[in-house]
């Protein structure tokens, strides 16, 4: 039976304090939005509260106490955050009854009481963060959101009926916030949303300010103004459409990462049309063919289905002759299973549990193949990567391909004098199937 759809869990905030502290509740909020909180407008509304506190002076400490007693008094469910988390003792004398209380800065500690007190909703076909989350530890970077909702009506997916139609946020809000979290210490942003290529069409591409020129809020301006930010930027959920095309050379440029993660779903046209994929009519394999031969260091990410209503072995064959020729660098891949609300659940030849099993396995054999003959090309190449973590003597970092949590890694031996958050270059010296290892570069 399809499963109820869920309802998104909801979280109320109250931020106090300097513009630090608001740069921290921007980003603890921006994260919870990816995992698919949505934020309460009111306490009522909200299934817990996160209080992002200030305790620089008597009276702001003051305040951030009023603050909790009154997120207390009003929801019950009490998250607490910030500078006053510094001195826990302060807050638990007079208000015992707060859930959890984390220090200044610690973001990653307060979305971990969150997930421990309201867990997120995973679903592979509504969330765009890994179900595995987004370990929160990196200060190193940062998830934006662009937009919200869809216009597409993608059989498979409610995502329209749970969010609505496309709401992207102006060019010039999305680049503030951006230009904040490079200010912040963020090396990359991850740039998300349900439709990122359709970014700006609801608004009609409004014209907005930016650094004294001109920006529309559309998906080439976008780009070209994150790429002016010093930061890695790398994209998300970019449908295949022409208009695509035309940032590729910014990716050879090196403006931004070369890098597109494109959620294809499937490989033949008929199961394409089924599905009522955006851009289904579009000759993806030309289209990959010419975007690497404007800029051959391109990584393509991608996510499948496989057994889909009515998905017979020619189909399926068909998916996996267009991966042969796609070549893509790194897939992920999912059995279909049904949405409640979905239109797909009205289709007609369900794929029986084992032959969606079995093709997953050959599909992913075959990925994994690709994945490995493309890494083995890499062995012998310098590549900068960004240090992500540090134990002992060994190094993990990421380079242009391989974005956190879903992709890759580089295990750096040796690297145990690197720094988390860090560029590095590095020589690549072997590869396996999905990973790189590679030694500090001299
Ligand atoms: S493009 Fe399709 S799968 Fe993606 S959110 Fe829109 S309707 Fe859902």
């Amino acid at each position: 039976m399809p499963r109820p759809a869920p309802r998104a869990p909801k979280v109320g905030f109250v931020s106090l304090g300097c513009p630090k502290a608001l740069v921290d509740s921007e980003r603890i909020l921006t994260h919870l939005r990816a995992e698919g909180y949505a934020v309460a407008p009111t306490y009522d509304d909200a299934d817990v509260v996160v209080v992002n506190t200030c305790g620089f002076i008597d009276a702001a400490i003051d305040e951030s106490l009023d603050a909790i007693g009154e997120a207390l008094e009003q929801n019950g469910r009490v998250i607490v955050t910030g500078c006053l988390g510094a001195r826990p003792e302060r807050i638990l004398e007079r208000h015992p009854r707060v859930l959890k209380v984390t220090g200044a800065h610690a973001y990653e500690d307060v979305i971990g009481a969150v997930h421990e007190h309201l867990p997120p909703q995973h679903d592979p076909f509504l969330d765009l963060v890994p179900p595995q989350g987004v370990k929160l530890t990196p200060r190193h970077y940062a998830y934006v959101k662009i937009a919200e909702g869809c216009n597409h009506k993608c059989s498979f997916c409610i995502i329209p009926s749970m969010r609505g139609r496309l709401a992207s946020r102006p060019i010039d809000e999305v680049l503030r916030e951006s230009e904040k979290l490079v200010h912040a210490g963020v090396k990359e942003l991850l740039i998300i949303s349900q439709d990122t290529s359709a970014y700006g069409s609801d608004l009609k591409y409004a014209g907005r300010e930016w650094r004294g020129s001109m920006r529309e809020t559309r998906f080439l301006d976008l780009a070209r103004g994150l790429g002016e930010l010093g930061a890695w930027v790398r994209l998300h959920y970019v449908y295949p459409y022409p208009h695509v095309d035309d940032v590729i050379p910014l990716m050879a440029e090196g403006k931004i990462l070369p890098y597109l993660d494109v959620p294809f779903q499937h490989g033949s046209p008929s199961v394409l049309k089924r599905m009522k994929r955006p851009a289904h009519a579009e000759n993806t394999l030309a289209r990959i063919r010419a975007w690497r031969t404007t800029c051959p260091e391109l990584v393509i990410r991608s996510t499948f289905i496989v057994g889909f209503p009515g998905e017979t072995d020619a189909e399926f064959d068909e998916l996996l002759a267009w991966l042969n020729e796609a070549q893509l660098d790194r897939v992920g891949c999912f059995t279909y299973s049904p949405v409640e609300g979905a239109t797909a659940n009205a289709l007609p030849d369900a794929v029986p549990d084992e032959v969606k099993a079995e093709r997953q396995a050959r599909f992913m054999e075959r990925a994994q193949a690709i994945s490995a003959a493309r890494l083995a090309k890499r062995v012998g190449t310098r590549m900068r990567v960004l240090v992500d973590r540090v134990d002992g003597a060994l190094a993990i970092a990421r380079g242009p391909g391989d974005a956190p949590e879903i992709d890759g890694v580089v295990r750096i031996r040796k690297g145990g004098k690197l720094a988390v958050g860090e560029f590095a270059d590095v020589e690549i010296t072997a590869a396996d199937a999905y990973d790189l290892d590679a030694r500090v570069a001299t």
